[in-house]
């Protein structure tokens, strides 16, 4: 028997090795990047071939055949396959968990035939805009066809039949417009995002860059011409028009005949981008999110793998899409902890949009208005380049901010009310002269912790600078970084006040409260049920941009960048309530969802008011975001990170247990970390925290404990919990589970 060929397999399984089996004889040479199927003890499983090679046998082996050749084409190109393996080892998982993020749902099952984009019908005006107006006027006995035509006209001409039987459009009234031809129904592919419903929320194309848009355009186009390989921070605060430039970067890119990669944190969340991408790529875009259904995901998939799709879109999966040619990548909002995946394979989509950005040889932009502590580090350090632009597009002037001092006004209005004086007659303010406010409700940070009313300070750890988590049933305040335990103090240690409050609840009250305050005036909420039953954040949203509501009020999700420019007052309740968190990015969240949110302010012709609201009035996250001061954010909260060895100083590893009984559980994380202290690594240069139960202690019936993992060499970190991989993966479950988290983003 001479030589055979032979293949080496990841399979979908948590083990980090891979699995070696011949090549059937007389089949086309493998391809690394193809799907098979093999036999895996009396299993049988879908796997990726990562390596092919010709080899003498050998005896001693006795090795079985790869059973099915699922495609002749690999799924995967060669550079993604790169990254698959580049990210398995970096962040310590088997390949097989990193390629379940890497392909689509409908890939990791045997052999399905690739599917066809689904179809919808689309509603379009005919004749030119500026006859739209006019027609409609002349149906003044046709008030049915009227208000279709209002609605159309409003959304540039173009709906989605469905989104119109939602507006109570009837298949007669359609019917009679059809008569007088001055609509049309198209039945196109479904667009992955249906942005043809989305009314204009971004205002039309843009015609002239501003200066700093057309020196920073002038850049990025070079560097896609002449394939720079390097990273661009794309720094420009709120509204200065950070689309506009990398969008123009995409357009070289394109012109140049290679592809582009643009990362969002959450599509869902910004419908306006889609839109917008939508109409300026057209058939050229392909989405991958996980909104999709599996069928369109894989739709969109495979046009990307044929090159037909020449932008990608996506969420932080998206960085494996199955591109031949990448000619620029863009993260967007890079500082968005969505990036990081919080379950296995526990990868940052950033981070590796960075390592395929190198083995592509093309610039990456990182565009951010406050951008993370690790980014802007790489661009003062000059390891990265830093693309600056300081004001918004127009000239218009960044929102006048002010800060609710919570301490104060408790004490002058002496009840705890939600909303305070001050934006109480800021809403009056819209009420009376129009006007259109967003309140922002922080709920991060309503974890339970103990706040003093008098000095506003949370009651934290000695050791850690984080606050305590209070856990009611034991009366006891505890560190979840490094384990410390206190009876919960009857007075503030720090002023010897007793105003010691239990922060954490009653923000239901709002809209009532905002309700009796201000009569009359029109409110709309945000929040995840709403979402469900007006079918997606883009509806309700558009719903506001059309004026139907003079506030809208919501968590977290109604920062992130949405452009309505009739928003003249941005209101920040509990704005402090991040601060408390047990997470030492605490400051850093604060303060980039308070720059975020109050950036949705004066984005129209208006001038913008923010008023912020909080305890810890005086805070310096808080103080920076009120004066648009990025820097002296960095800089404060640089001390800090440095002095107690956090990133960017250093690089963390947090190692998780879940057991379902809690002595076992704490055992298991003992010995844990018994283990990782007895590395030959650890000591000086690898210091390891805890076991300390983690801040949700106890998470659908399971205990939860942590280590966690410092050090300021990445190499001695990433050995280290190799080892410990390779011991716990000897030794097989049992009965708890061990989670081994890279730069993890979440501390919970
Ligand atoms: P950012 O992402 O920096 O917050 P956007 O890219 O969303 O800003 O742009 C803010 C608004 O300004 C958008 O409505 C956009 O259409 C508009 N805009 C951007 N560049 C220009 C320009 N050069 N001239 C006019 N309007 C612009
Ligand atoms: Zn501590």
């Amino acid at each position: 028997m001479g030589a055979r060929r032979r293949v080496e397999v990841a399979v979908p399984l948590p083990v980090r090795r891979r699995f070696t089996y011949l090549w059937p004889e007389g089949a086309a040479p493998p391809l690394p990047g193809q799907r098979v199927v093999v036999p895996f003890g009396r299993r049988r499983l879908t796997g990726v071939i990562m390596r092919a090679e010709v080899k003498e046998p050998d005896p001693s082996l006795r090795l079985r055949e790869v059973e099915r050749i699922l495609e002749a084409e690999p799924s995967l190109p060669p550079v993604v396959l790169d990254l698959v393996r580049f990210a398995a080892d970096y962040y310590v998982v088997a390949e097989g968990e990193m390629l379940r993020a890497a392909l689509p749902a409908g890939l990791s099952a045997a052999g399905r035939e690739p599917a066809s984009i689904p179809r919808e019908d689309v509603v379009t005006l005919k004749a030119p805009p500026e006859m739209w107006e006019e027609r409609e006027a002349s149906l003044g006995r046709a008030p049915a066809q009227a208000a279709a035509l209002c609605l159309l006209r409003k959304a540039a001409g173009r709906m989605l039949r469905q989104d119109l039987r939602r507006e109570r459009v009837t298949a007669a009234t359609l019917r009679a417009l059809l008569a007088r031809d001055w609509i049309e129904i198209l039945h196109e592919p479904r667009q992955p995002h249906a942005p043809a419903s989305l009314p204009e929320l971004t205002g039309g194309a843009v015609k002239n860059l501003t200066g700093d848009q057309e020196i920073v355009t002038a850049r990025l186009v070079t560097a896609v011409e002449q394939r720079e390989g390097k990273t661009f921070l794309l720094q420009g605060v709120t509204g200065s028009g950070k689309t506009e430039v990398y969008l123009r970067a995409a357009a070289a890119a394109l012109k140049a005949g290679r592809q582009v990669l643009i990362l969002v944190p959450e599509i869902g969340l910004t419908p306006a981008l889609a839109s917008r991408l939508a109409r300026r790529f057209g058939d050229l875009l392909a989405v991958l999110h996980s909104g999709l259904s599996g069928t369109q995901r894989r739709a969109h998939w495979d046009r990307a793998r044929r090159g037909e799709a020449r932008v990608v879109l996506g969420a932080r999966s998206a960085v494996f899409a199955p591109l031949a040619d990448v000619g620029l990548i863009v993260v967007d909002e890079e500082h968005d902890s969505s990036y990081k995946q919080d379950e296995s394979p526990r990868y940052h989509g950033r981070d590796l949009a960075l390592v395929r950005g190198r083995a592509e040889q093309c610039p990456v932009v990182l565009a951010s208005a406050t951008p993370s502590m690790e980014s802007f580090q790489r661009a003062v350090q000059g390891k990265d380049t830093h693309l600056i632009m300081p004001r918004r597009v127009h000239a218009r002037p960044m929102p006048r901010f002010e800060i609710v001092d919570l301490r104060r006004e408790f004490r002058e209005v002496g009840r705890a009310n939600l909303v305070s004086r001050a934006l109480e007659s800021a809403l009056m303010d819209i009420r009376h002269h129009g006007g259109q406010a967003m309140l922002l409700l922080n709920r991060r940070g309503w974890a339970s912790f103990l706040l003093c009313r008098a000095c506003g300070d949370p009651v934290s750890c000695p050791s850690c600078s984080v606050s305590l988590t209070l856990h009611k049933d034991r009366r006891r305040l505890a560190c979840h970084y490094c384990g410390h335990e206190e009876r919960v103090p009857p007075r503030c240690p720090c002023c010897d006040h007793e105003a010691l409050q239990e922060m954490g609840a009653g923000t239901e009250r709002l809209e009532d409260e905002l309700a009796t305050l201000v009569p009359g005036l029109r409110i709309m909420r945000m929040d995840a049920d709403a979402v469900r039953r007006a079918g997606g954040h883009a509806a309700i949203l558009s719903r506001f941009a059309k004026g139907e509501a003079d506030v809208l009020l919501g968590t977290q999700m109604i920062a992130k960048g949405h452009d309505i420019p009739g928003v003249t007052l941005v209101g920040i309740l509990g704005g402090d309530a991040a601060l408390s968190f047990p997470d030492f990015r605490a400051a850093e969240w604060t303060f980039q969802l308070v720059s975020q949110a109050a950036g949705r302010a004066g984005r129209g012709r208006e001038p913008g008011r923010v008023i912020l609201q909080a305890f810890r009035a005086d805070h310096y996250a808080l103080l920076r975001a009120r004066d648009h001061d990025y820097a002296g954010f960095y800089a404060d909260e640089d001390r800090f990170r440095r002095a107690l060895l956090y990133p960017p100083h250093a690089v963390l590893a947090a190692v998780r247990v879940r057991h379902r009984r809690f002595d076992a559980g704490e055992k298991l994380a003992m010995h844990l970390g018994d283990l990782l202290r007895a590395d030959p690594d650890a000591g000086e240069h690898l210091r390891i925290l805890g076991p300390a139960p983690a801040p949700l202690a106890r998470l659908r019936g399971y205990y939860r404990f942590h280590l966690l993992l410092k050090s300021r060499r990445r190499r001695r970190l990433t050995a280290v919990l190799r080892r410990l991989a390779d011991q716990l993966e000897k030794k097989g479950r049992q009965g708890g589970h061990v989670i081994i988290d890279v730069d993890p983003v979440s501390l919970m």
